[in-house]
């Protein structure tokens, strides 16, 4: 098989039916096959396939053509102004994802030093692109999933971030008591019985990031209650939950005792996040 840049291309668009854009993230998987930038793919049309890397194109063709969702098959994915590794053990972030961190970076304006903590960490995005942008904020990203944390590390090494630190463990249960000024979190929300779980790209992420039991509260939940103990007095907790959560989670977090609850939609116009402050223990 001889096919040129621009003949794969026009064959391998046709295959990818499923996808809203067949021929970007054809060039995607040339440019990747060929480790060139996308560019290259323009600047020579006309150049001949190797067999590897047309056995290369072909495969990663194939796996798109079956939902595979194109961040897998290029081992990255964007977030805020970072380049992240990504595997199937861990959560694909998402550009909405990006509202937790502004969000986290617009609270802390004036404060020099703040602790912050990213619970369920995955790929270390909030947890990086928050440590990017402030330097001397220290961030500890948690996750109780060993491989996520694998991940997690080696992005932190390559972005080469020392205000970050990575440790196991369930949600908040391995970080100090009463220290965090910022508690953020995407934890799983999508209820067990909805039927995206087990369509199209969301088939091949960790169900253990998606889906959660309770009508697809019960992580936010937990972590609702189990943060004010470890927030600082005046501490916030930012969570990002499903499209139609945001009204119970305010209800919930106020019965909790947290005061200044509000939500925010992200870019899209989608409830997409609640914010809220922990004032302290109640004293007698
Ligand atoms: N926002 C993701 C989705 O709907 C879900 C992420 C999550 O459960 N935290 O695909």
């Amino acid at each position: 098989m001889t096919d040129t840049i621009k003949q794969a291309l026009a064959v391998a668009k046709g295959e990818i039916l499923q996808s809203d854009s067949p021929r970007l993230d054809a060039e995607l998987l040339l440019a990747h096959s060929l480790s060139v930038e996308r560019s290259y793919l323009y600047a020579y049309p006309d150049r001949v396939l190797s067999s590897d890397v047309s056995k290369r194109f072909d495969e990663l063709v194939r796996r798109r053509a079956q939902s595979e969702p194109i961040a897998y098959l290029l081992g990255e994915k964007s977030f805020w102004n970072l380049t992240l590794k990504v595997s199937p053990a861990v959560l694909i972030p998402r550009p909405e994802t990006e509202l937790l961190v502004e969000t986290a970076l617009g609270l802390g304006v004036c404060a020099a030093s703040r602790q912050v903590a990213d619970l369920g960490t995955g790929s270390g995005a909030i947890a990086l692109a928050v440590g990017k942008s402030r330097p001397r904020w220290r961030i500890t990203g948690t996750d109780i999933s060993p491989d996520a944390l694998e991940i997690a590390r080696q992005n932190r090494e390559t972005l080469g971030l020392g205000n970050v630190a990575f440790k196991e463990g369930s949600w908040c249960d391995v970080l100090p008591s009463g220290t965090m000024d910022i508690i953020i979190a995407n934890p799983p929300y999508i209820a067990p019985d909805d039927p995206h779980l087990t369509l199209g790209e969301l088939r091949y992420e960790p169900v253990m990031a998606l889906r959660a039991d309770s009508d697809g509260y019960r992580d936010l939940q937990c972590i609702a209650a189990h943060a004010r103990e470890k927030l600082a007095s005046g501490g916030w907790l930012l969570l990002e939950h499903g499209y139609a959560q945001q009204e119970i989670l305010q209800a919930l977090l106020r019965d909790f005792g947290y005061s200044d609850v509000e939500g925010k939609k992200d870019l899209a116009g989608v409830p997409r996040m609640v914010q809220a402050r922990w004032p302290g223990p109640v004293s007698d």
